[in-house]
C-alpha cells in the first residue's frame, strides 16, 4: 500500500500533456488553451453610446437648453454625423458617436418637439458614453495557456475576431465496468443483481472534466471477456475500469492486466474510501482501476483520474477547487488512511451528511464538499478547515 501523496506523484509523474491543436470555437468549451491569447482589438472597439438617447456636447447643455437635431445614428453603420454648439444627434445604444459631441442625455430626459429637443437634466461630460479601449487594451492577455476556455472566455475570443482556437489534448476514454451482478439502467434485475450505476457516474464526471467517452462496456467476471474488452479499450488515452481490482476469487482485473502485458506502478493506495485502487499503463494506454462500491470509484476518480485527465489536456491547475469552512460536527479519523468525509457547504459551514460507508450512494448524491481528515486528527465542530469541492 502507498500513501496517497506518493501515489499521486507518481501518477502525474507518468502522464504527459498531449499535443495541442487548433479547433473551432464552437468545439472548444471547456477545453485548456494550448496557448497565450492577446488582444488584437480594443473593447469597446470605437467610442458609442451606452443608451438611446442624443448626442450632446456637455458644456452646451444645461438643463432647459434647446438643441436642434441635425441627424440620426443607429447602430451598425458609421454615419461620421459631426455637431456643433447648439446640435444634437439622435443616438442609439451602441451607436458610434457623433464627431464634437462628448456626452450622451438618455432620451427620458429630454423633451423632443419636432426636430428640436428640450434638456431637463444637468449633463456631464462623458455620461452615457462608452470609451473605445476602457474594458480591454490591444496586447492586454485574454487567456493564458493552459486555463480553461469558459463560455465568457469564448465570448472575449470571438470578440476579438477569433474562431478557432489552440486546445490541449483530446484525451479519449474507455469505461469498463465489471461485476456479474451488474445489469443495465432501466433494465429488469434478477434477484442478487443490483444496477451499474459507477458506468454513468464516472460518464458524468468524465464529461465534467472536458474528456471524451469513446466506449462505455459492461464485462462479467471472465478472464476472457475482460482480456477482450481491455484490448479494445486500449485504443484509448485512458481506459477506467470499475470493480474486480480487490483480493477475492472473481476480483480478475489485475491478473487480466498483467497477462496483457500491462505495467502495474500502483495497487492499494492508503485513503478511505478507495483503497483497492490500481493504476498502469497498458500498450501507451493508462489504466485506472476504481473500486466497484460507488463512492471508492467517486473518490479516486477525483483525487487520482481528475488530475492525470487534467494534465493530459494541457491544464495548468489540476487540483480540485477549495473552500474554507467552518466544521459543523466533531470529527475523529481513528483509521490507518486518510478519510475523505462527504458533506453539504451550506452557507460556510460543514455538514458531513449521511452514512460514511464506501457503498452509500444516497449520502453521496446529497453531497457538495469533501473533508481531508489525516489518521489519528480528531476536530472539534466549529474549527476552520479548507474543503474541497466538484460541482
Ligand atoms: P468489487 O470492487 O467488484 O469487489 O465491488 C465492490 C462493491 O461494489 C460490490 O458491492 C459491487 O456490487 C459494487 N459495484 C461494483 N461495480 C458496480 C457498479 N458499476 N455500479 C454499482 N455498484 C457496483
Ligand atoms: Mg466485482
Amino acid at each position: 500500500m502507498i500513501s496517497e501523496a506518493d501515489a499521486r506523484a507518481k501518477i502525474l509523474e507518468a502522464v504527459r500533456p498531449l499535443p495541442a491543436r487548433k479547433m473551432s470555437i464552437l468545439e472548444a468549451l471547456n477545453r485548456f488553451a494550448g496557448d497565450d491569447y492577446l488582444a488584437r482589438l480594443p473593447l469597446p472597439l470605437f467610442d458609442n453610446s451606452a443608451m438611446d438617447g442624443y448626442a450632446v456636447i456637455a458644456s452646451d447643455c444645461k438643463r432647459g437648453a434647446r438643441l436642434r437635431v441635425t441627424g440620426e445614428q443607429p447602430a451598425g453603420i458609421d454615419r461620421k454625423l459631426r455637431i456643433s454648439t447648439g446640435e444634437t444627434v439622435r443616438i442609439f445604444t451602441g451607436a458610434p458617436m457623433s464627431v464634437g459631441a462628448d456626452a450622451v442625455v438618455m432620451q427620458e430626459d429630454v423633451t423632443r418637439d419636432h426636430d428640436e429637443i428640450g434638456v431637463n437634466v444637468d449633463v456631464d461630460p462623458g455620461e452615457f458614453v462608452r470609451r473605445r479601449g476602457c474594458d480591454l487594451s490591444e496586447g492586454q492577455k485574454i487567456l493564458a495557456k493552459g486555463e480553461r476556455i469558459t463560455a465568457t472566455k469564448l465570448a472575449l475570443l470571438v470578440s476579438q475576431g477569433f474562431d478557432r482556437v489552440s486546445v490541449g489534448g483530446n484525451v479519449r476514454v474507455a469505461i469498463v465496468s465489471t461485476g456479474d451482478e451488474l445489469a443495465k439502467p432501466g433494465k429488469k434485475i434478477r434477484p442478487g443483481q443490483i444496477y451499474d450505476s459507477n458506468s454513468v457516474l464516472l460518464r458524468g464526471m468524465l464529461e465534467k472534466c472536458g474528456a471524451v467517452v469513446s466506449m462505455s462496456e459492461h464485462c462479467r467476471d471472465d478472464a476472457k471477456s475482460l482480456e477482450e474488452v481491455f484490448r479494445a479499450a486500449a485504443k484509448n488515452e485512458i481506459l477506467i475500469i470499475t470493480g474486480g481490482v480487490s483480493v477475492g476469487e472473481h476480483d480478475l482485473v489485475q491478473k487480466t492486466l498483467r497477462k496483457l502485458e500491462a505495467k502495474i506502478d500502483i495497487w492499494r493506495v492508503a485513503i478511505k474510501p478507495g483503497k483497492p485502487f490500481l493504476f498502469g499503463q497498458l500498450k501507451g494506454c493508462f489504466a485506472f482501476g476504481l473500486p466497484g462500491n460507488p463512492v471508492s470509484a467517486f473518490m479516486t476518480f477525483l483525487q487520482f483520474v481528475r488530475p492525470a485527465i487534467l494534465k493530459m489536456m494541457g491544464a495548468n491547475d489540476v487540483e480540485l477547487p477549495r473552500l474554507p469552512a467552518r466544521l459543523a460536527d466533531n470529527i475523529e479519523n481513528a483509521s490507518d488512511r486518510a478519510h475523505y468525509i462527504r458533506g453539504k457547504l451550506e452557507r460556510g459551514n460543514f455538514t458531513p451528511i449521511g452514512r460514511q460507508e464506501s457503498h452509500a450512494l444516497f449520502g453521496l448524491s446529497q453531497a457538495n464538499a469533501l473533508f481531508r481528515v489525516d489518521v489519528g486528527e480528531s476536530l472539534k465542530a466549529g474549527k476552520a478547515i479548507d474543503v474541497q469541492v466538484w460541482e
